[in-house]
């Protein structure tokens, strides 16, 4: 489920795009499998900004501590710090929709979906295209 997220797919059927309809919006509803996106929780938005920080930064993390270590003790800050920052801007937009999704995997792993957390694919297009 995790890979799934961490694809921008579906955590729970794999289904390609899974709620998103363009890089940053969302629709209410899975596409393939009808999963409902918010199952009756509060702050789901947190734990997916949480995701985002942790996959976005994590991987600049790693690479600051990668360059310290070849490069040390002669580091060449300026040129360290362009490639960073550049990365801290671009890896969220990249990373936005894999945010949610991963966080949906998590979701999905912690509290594993109830048959009322599905509408019926058809009844998810009629209502997504309103
Ligand atoms: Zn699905």
């Amino acid at each position: 489920m995790l890979l799934r997220g961490l694809f921008r797919r579906c955590a729970w059927c794999g289904g390609r795009g899974a709620f998103f309809t363009g890089w940053t919006s969302k629709q209410s509803t899975c596409r393939t499998c009808g999963l409902n996106w918010r199952r009756g929780d509060v702050g789901y938005e947190l734990g997916a900004a949480a995701t985002a920080a942790i996959i976005s930064v994590g991987p600049l993390v790693l690479l600051l501590g990668a360059v310290l270590a070849v490069t040390w003790p002669d580091v060449h800050v300026v040129p360290m710090l362009i490639v960073l920052g550049v990365g801290a801007v671009v890896m969220p937009i990249l990373l936005y929709p894999s945010s949610y999704t991963t966080w949906q995997a998590v979701d999905i792993l912690l509290r594993p979906p109830e048959p009322d957390d599905f509408e019926s694919v058809g009844e998810a297009s009629a209502s997504n295209a309103s």
